[in-house]
């Protein structure tokens, strides 16, 4: 489908010719605008599935280059136990750790990385290791783009093991994480290797809003509240832009309350919407491991702004759903059964490790909905 990518800062307009991640003028965080609403009806090439149903809302030229490996289509089950016991009506997960990687991400790079594909990009920078490599690593390897990745963490970490396994580029960095993203970005300034940050990317977002398409296939009636998990806001951005789509055409009536869910010790977003002040505690850290950002992606790179305000996340999510609550934070000791009732992004499976009990097993949940 044609598009332009709009800065979310400036409105400066660009062309789809070329990979964008900031706007060329101010350094802002790109939106991408279609030149026509969303096809959301229609079922795609014959016998897609997946994601690749839905290509043609999405920013891909010709869907026959669609990069899948089996995306998208991700059970929604009922938890009537834990449900009932916090007096509700109906509380159903939406299960995205049944992806490819084990990861909601997956969506977004197989959107962004088709992209990539289209637009004739041979290799790509990236941070090698968690969900965000592991995944982004495996779409690379099924469209024969090269991954190159900048490793900090211990090479037997099992993340990193599976994105050695796809084939990928390892770069060893000596230091913490902060280290492998300088060294990422001198390897791309030498070398000229597009330097992926998929958080503040516009493509993969607009594969997350496909979660928002599938709830509308799934469900007879809409869901009153979505929980999601936040760390950089792309999932949340993802589905509040699906949802926009589905009411501009007709397809849904309302916009659900958007509410996000951060942990208590990495709550940047919550903080915002309360207008506090908040920065992470030294050493702070979550079981919520996939939503640890105490640093979501700055509206600008060239904001002087250091609050989460400027988020790319949070104007348009207070502009559109501003009856969304703030986000409830999750404390495991306390709240452990309310956590895996959000099911707040499980760490994504490793494939090629020993299989370990599912999170939701654990709970006993899947025993109440099998
Ligand atoms: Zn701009």
């Amino acid at each position: 489908m044609a598009f332009e990518l709009i800065c979310s800062r400036c409105a400066k307009r660009h062309d789809s010719l070329s990979y964008r991640l900031a706007c060329d003028r101010c350094g802002g965080l790109l939106e991408i605008e279609y030149d026509a609403a969303p096809a959301v009806g229609s079922r795609g090439p014959a016998g897609a599935r997946g994601l690749r149903r839905f290509a043609s809302t999405l920013p891909i030229k010709d869907p026959a280059n669609f990069v899948t490996l089996g995306e998208g289509d991700t059970p929604v089950v009922p938890l009537e136990g834990i449900g009932s016991e916090l007096g509700l009506d109906r509380l159903l997960a939406k299960l995205e750790y049944i992806s490819p990687t084990g990861a909601f991400k997956d969506r977004g790079n197989a959107v962004q990385v088709t992209v990539l594909k289209e637009l004739g990009i041979k290799a790509a920078i990236d941070i090698a290791g968690g969900n965000a490599g592991h995944s982004f690593a495996s779409y690379c390897a099924r469209a024969g783009i090269k991954f190159v990745g900048f490793a900090y963490e211990d090479p037997q970490h099992p993340k990193l093991q599976a994105i050695a396994h796809t084939g990928a580029e390892i770069h060893r960095v000596d230091g913490d994480r902060k280290a492998c993203v300088a060294a990422a970005r001198m390897f791309s300034e030498e070398s000229g290797t597009l330097n992926m940050v998929y958080a503040r990317n516009a493509y993969f977002i607009e594969g997350q809003k496909t979660i928002a398409y599938e709830i509308a296939e799934q469900l007879d009636v809409m869901p009153d509240h979505i929980v999601v998990p936040v760390g950089n806001g792309s999932l949340l951005l993802g589905i509040w832009r699906g949802f926009k789509e589905l009411i501009k055409v007709g397809r849904v009536k309302t916009m659900p309350r958007l509410h996000a869910a951060q942990a208590s010790a990495f709550q940047p977003l919550v903080a915002a919407l309360d207008g506090r002040d908040w920065s992470a505690s030294p050493g702070a850290g979550s079981v919520a491991v996939g939503i640890t950002n105490a640093a979501p992606p700055p509206s600008a790179s060239r904001s002087r702004s250091t609050s989460p305000i400027s988020c790319q996340a949070l104007p348009r999510y207070r502009d559109t759903a501003s009856d969304a609550a703030a986000s409830s934070e999750l404390e495991p000791s306390a709240e452990e059964r309310r956590q895996r009732a959000v099911v707040v992004q499980p760490p994504a499976r490793d494939l090629n490790a020993p299989r370990e009990p599912d999170p939701l097993e654990r709970a006993g949940v899947l025993d109440e909905v099998g």
